[in-house]
């Protein structure tokens, strides 16, 4: 097992497309760490440049303490697992999850034994004989996975693995890959575009934007925290409130109220406020320091609701509602921060 370094990786495709720029980046030894971006940010190709399937046009890769910049795929002992699983349609599934030791030229015998045992592990023990066809999707990624752990890699590599499960499965997925690299306690490097996922799963996020990482953290920072307002809008299940507002007198001036200022700024100063809609506790009367505004849509999210106050001209405010507090639509409503939950950027 090892971590792996990334210092000053650029990759500039032929075409002249800066996919990934000057990064750096440290995952440790064991870690589960995500990273997470938008659809095009550079992610896949930040992936295949650790696992080698690129070279980069700039900077050094390290796994362990190997400089593996220059070094083929194979050489690198990490095993990817790809988003369509890639598995080899023509071989069972016993021959794809040995696939990775015959590379490496273990005796047939030893092979099927040790991809059996994988198998096994992964409740495929009666599909050895199917050809990928033949499965269903989640039973095609449990074979993806069986290949990509069967070799002991140093680290996975993972490049949007679920994505292509229905809803549910996707949510036992996510459990079961995290308990397995959890057991083998493997350092995992686990691509999405979805931050519900990467919260639920990673240790620690980088979240990614136009080739830069823009924040690395821990979950709860990433998701408390937001570094800036990219990352605010990017995380989270709802999206949180950017609202402009303006200091004076030590009070933020909202298009829907004003409230105590977090930060000691000289008056005038235009900032953008951001607060979860999760961070507001929802009032029927008025109060002080909150924000008005008149009850719009209200979705429902389960154990909760989204309700949104609609203010005059200005950006509506998501409040998070418990189930059976919800607001009639057209009635006034007050938001109120939790204290410590307002947070300033750059306007
Ligand atoms: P992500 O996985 O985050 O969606 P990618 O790494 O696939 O992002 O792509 C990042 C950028 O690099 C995009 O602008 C994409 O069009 C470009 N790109 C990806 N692969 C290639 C390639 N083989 N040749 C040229 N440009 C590419
Ligand atoms: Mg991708």
């Amino acid at each position: 097992m090892a971590g792996i370094g990334l210092s000053g990786v650029t990759k500039t495709y032929p075409g002249g497309v800066t996919a990934v720029d000057g990064l750096d980046l440290t995952v440790h030894d064991g870690e589960f760490f995500a990273l997470l971006g938008p659809s095009g940010c550079g992610k896949t190709t930040l992936l295949r440049t650790i696992a080698g399937l690129e070279q980069a046009s700039a900077g050094t890769v390290s796994i362990g303490d190997r400089d593996v910049t220059r070094l083929a795929p194979g050489q690198r002992d990490v095993a990817m697992v790809f988003q369509d699983y890639a598995l080899f349609p023509h071989m069972t599934v016993l021959d794809n999850i040995a696939y990775p030791l015959r590379v490496k030229r273990i005796p047939r015998a030893a092979r099927h034994d040790r991809a059996r045992e994988v198998g096994a592990g992964l409740d495929l023990a009666d599909l050895m004989a199917r050809r990928p066809a033949e499965l269903s999707g989640g039973q095609q990624q449990r074979v993806a996975l069986a290949r990509a752990v069967v070799a002991h890699p140093k680290a996975f590599l993972f490049d949007e693995p679920l994505s292509n499960l229905d809803a549910r499965l996707r949510l036992s997925a996510r459990t079961f890959l995290k308990r397995l690299q959890r057991d083998l306690g493997i350092t995992t490097v686990f691509v999405t575009h979805d931050q519900a996922e990467a919260l639920a799963m990673a240790d620690r996020i980088a979240v990614m934007d136009a080739g830069r990482i823009r924040q690395v953290g821990t979950p709860r920072e990433v998701f408390g925290r937001p570094a800036t307002s990219f990352v605010a809008h990017f995380i989270g299940s709802t999206p949180m409130n950017l609202l402009d507002a303006t200091v004076t007198g030590g009070r933020l001036t909202l298009a829907a109220g004003t409230l105590p200022c977090p930060a000691d700024l000289p008056d005038d100063t235009r900032v953008t406020v951001g607060i979860r809609p999760e961070y507001l506790t929802y009032s029927k009367d008025p109060v002080e320091d909150a924000l008005a505004g008149t009850v719009g849509i209200v979705e429902h999210l389960g154990s909760s609701s989204l309700v949104t106050l609609e203010t005059d001209g200005a950006a509506p405010v998501g409040v998070v509602v418990e189930e059976g507090a919800e607001p009639e639509p057209g009635t006034r409503g007050w938001a109120v921060p939790r204290p410590g939950r307002v947070l300033l950027y750059r306007a």
